[in-house]
């Protein structure tokens, strides 16, 4: 069963006429010894039921089912969901559904079909161009309460960057609010077949006890415009996207006790939640 190499993984994409696609990101690995360092690193507390996405060949779908309790694993492709249903149907702990991970259900598809469970993970080797949105969604999920997924390097170090720091974005601050995001470890591009151009990163969030936050929708919004011109001060990055007099945003900003000329990359998780409090009084 449990024979994913590089020649194994060939011979799977011969026998079943398959062409990886790289709109699906389709890098599979072909080490092992990584799908194990990406298991062990979920911490034993959440031992009970994960839901994966992109099994693929089901490389990390088979550790996965040998550590946790109950498997799901939601595969876009029709013909890698046929492959690696049958391949492990005689794993009984294991379910797999034929679906876009961006459009399921998240409450559905774990009370459908998990009838008991103490914790909720997810894992996964993410193609790269579902990242943010993956995160998005399943950082904002009550019901999951641990992530580890592994994402483009770049992304990774851009995602747990330390607020404040240059390289984040609005995704940092938006994985903080959920979260305690790290890195776990690096992976080559010689891991993987066929082999992408770019490195990767295991990355990790436990989840945390969202911040007192009134309107988290309004919260992201400013966070987001901030970044988008990160080089404006954010009284004007406020007040070129929103209907509000200059005068009104000023004293906003005082009350929050920051300065007109700071921009987004020098303010706290706390300092975008106060702003958003005080304009979600006045929406
Ligand atoms: N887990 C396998 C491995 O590590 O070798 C495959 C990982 S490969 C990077 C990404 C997998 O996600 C592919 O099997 C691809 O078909 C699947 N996929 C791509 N987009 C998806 C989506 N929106 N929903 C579910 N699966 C998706």
């Amino acid at each position: 069963m449990n024979s994913f190499n590089k020649l194994n993984i060939i011979k799977n994409i011969k026998n079943l006429d398959f062409k990886a696609k790289k709109s699906f990101g389709q890098n599979f690995l072909i080490d092992n010894n990584i799908c194990s360092k990406i298991a062990s690193s979920i911490p034993e507390k959440f031992n009970d039921t994960v839901i994966e996405i992109g099994p693929g060949f089901g490389t990390l779908t088979y550790i996965l089912a040998k550590k946790f309790k109950q498997v799901l694993s939601i595969e876009l492709d029709n013909k890698l969901y046929s492959f690696v249903s049958k391949k492990m149907s005689d794993l009984k702990n294991i379910k797999f559904i034929n679906q876009d991970a961006l459009k399921v259900n998240i409450n559905d598809i774990i009370f459908s079909n998990f009838q008991n469970f103490s914790s909720v993970v997810l894992c996964a080797n993410l193609p790269y161009c579902i990242t943010t949105p993956v995160l998005t969604k399943f950082l904002k999920s009550d019901l999951i309460d641990y992530i580890t997924v592994m994402v483009q390097k770049e992304a990774a170090e851009r995602i747990t960057a330390p607020l404040g720091d240059r390289s984040c974005g609005a995704i940092s601050y938006f994985a903080r609010y959920y979260s305690n995001p790290k890195i776990n470890f690096h992976v080559s591009k010689n891991c993987f077949f066929p082999a992408p151009k770019v490195d990767s990163t295991v990355i990790s969030f436990e989840k945390i006890k969202n911040p007192n936050c009134k309107n988290e929708e309004l919260l992201f919004k400013i966070i987001k415009l901030a970044f988008e011109k990160r080089r404006k001060n954010i009284l004007n990055s406020i007040f070129l996207n929103f209907n509000f007099k200059k005068e009104f945003i000023f004293e906003i900003l005082k009350k929050c006790n920051l300065d007109k000329n700071m921009r987004a990359e020098n303010l706290k998780l706390e300092d975008f939640i106060n702003i958003s409090n005080l304009i979600s009084c006045n929406f």
